[in-house]
């Protein structure tokens, strides 16, 4: 018989996962049991998926850079990747503010639901902006600084400082590619067998996705909030989803253009990326299965995806930055402002900033969306307005984050002539579908 594919597998853990938190919170034990003996699984798989995190990128950037053997060539493909990737994020927000403009979600809320909302989100809210705060707090050249690593060893300590790591790894192959190649082939032996293990314990942590997602997915069902809050915010998270669709239908164009790939090689490639994206609401948990679907099922060989998708996973989140521009035209108008075109147009520039400086963590791009608001003007405030309905989103626009990445290292990969054809291992669930 025919293997399932390794998205069907997930979808089915994912839908058996909110059927079983349908069922169980009927009882009146259920939610205690989901919370108490399923969600566990579900964080210990997404905490797999973190454990292996820094090591890939170490190893695999590394071992990519080094590869290239000549120094011209890395800052060519630095200069395509950061260009492309400002340019889909100046993209998403735009598509974000003109569905927000045209829809104009704001005007759905009355005065009532409006009061309500705000009163039973304030304390969730609050802390959110004063997180913000704090890190905002500092000189305009602070994110330079940030990215620079004092210790090695406390930057790889902790996964929000992703982009630490990637500049100590890029530092190192650097100073790899330029000595004597008797030297400094053994490093690269041993960061080769390493990435090879990495990308072992990669497959291994797969077998455990249907598992790992069904049991985030009935926790999340089992902790959701009252449906009628969902209703009241239902416009408004119709234009972020909608904004969301579009922007990975521009995703698909461009990978068609680009590299005449067709939507659904792309789609199949990255699609158990995707949805453990959905699931798990983080591009940086996600990385080391885009990376391994991105190279061996979409063809980008691994100097390319090795170097434009870490960073992508740090820096480029589209589905953020449309969110946030949506979010910010959906508070103004539910407060009666009127945004301005100025404003608006500030609005592309802080929500393209602010989504480069979001970790790629749960709820980080709410975080980053109290700036956005504070540079447009609007009460910092309103934040409460969308919170209610905030996890959904985050697991739809970290979708988008993880798809604008893939498509990117694509696209950089097929310019520099490092885009071949896919190599799923023999035993992979999908060889047959891309062989
Ligand atoms: N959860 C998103 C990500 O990891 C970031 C965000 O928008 O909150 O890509």
């Amino acid at each position: 018989m025919k293997k399932l594919a390794l998205h069907w597998k997930i979808l089915i853990g994912m839908g058996l996962g909110v059927a079983f938190a349908l069922l169980m919170i009927q009882f009146s034990f259920g939610k205690t049991f989901i919370v108490d003996w399923i969600k566990p699984f579900g964080k210990i798989f997404i905490n797999c998926l973190k454990l292996i995190a820094v090591p890939l990128i170490l190893a695999s950037l590394i071992k990519g850079i080094s590869d290239l053997k000549d120094i011209s060539k890395l800052s060519k493909m630095g200069g395509r990747t950061i260009g492309t990737y400002i340019l889909t994020t100046i993209v998403a927000v735009s598509i974000g503010l003109a569905v927000v403009n045209i829809v104009k979600p704001g005007n759905y809320i009355d005065e009532e639901t409006r009061s309500e909302l705000m009163a039973s989100n304030k304390a969730s809210a609050d802390s959110k902006i004063a997180a913000a705060h704090s890190q905002k707090e500092s000189g305009p050249l602070q994110a330079l600084i940030d990215i620079v690593p004092d210790n090695i060893v406390k930057a790889a300590s902790n996964n929000r400082n992703m982009l630490q790591v990637i500049f100590f790894a890029i530092f190192f192959a650097i100073g790899l590619i330029l000595i004597p190649e008797k030297k400094s082939r053994p490093v690269k032996e041993f960061f080769d067998s390493f990435n090879d293990v990495i990308l072992k314990m990669i497959d291994l942590i797969m077998l455990a996705a249907p598992f790992g997602v069904f049991a985030l997915l009935a926790s999340l069902v089992a902790e959701s909030p009252s449906l009628a809050l969902f209703q009241a915010l239902g416009m408004y998270a119709l234009c972020v989803v909608l904004g969301l669709v579009l922007m990975v239908a521009f995703y698909i164009s461009m990978v068609k253009v680009f590299t005449k790939k067709s939507p659904k090689f792309f789609l199949n490639g990255i699609s158990p990326a995707q949805l453990l994206a959905f699931s798990t609401s983080s591009s940086a948990a996600t990385l080391p299965v885009t990376m391994e679907r991105v190279e061996e099922h979409l063809g980008v060989e691994k100097e390319v995806s090795s170097f434009v998708l870490p960073i992508g996973a740090t820096i480029n989140m589209d589905g953020t930055s449309l969110y946030q521009a949506v979010a910010a035209v959906f508070i103004a108008q539910a407060f009666g402002m009127d945004l301005s075109f100025g404003v608006q147009l500030g609005i592309i520039a802080t929500a393209t900033l602010a989504s480069i400086g979001s970790a790629a963590v749960p709820g980080a791009g709410m975080v980053m969306l109290v700036i956005v608001l504070a540079q447009a003007g609007i009460p910092e405030a309103g934040l409460a307005l969308i919170f209610a309905v905030d996890r959904p989103l985050d697991m739809c626009r970290t979708t988008v984050n993880v798809t604008g990445d893939a498509s990117v290292s694509m696209i950089i990969a097929k310019s520099l002539g490092k885009l071949g054809k896919p190599k799923p291992k023999e035993w992979d669930d999908n060889y047959d579908a891309v062989k």
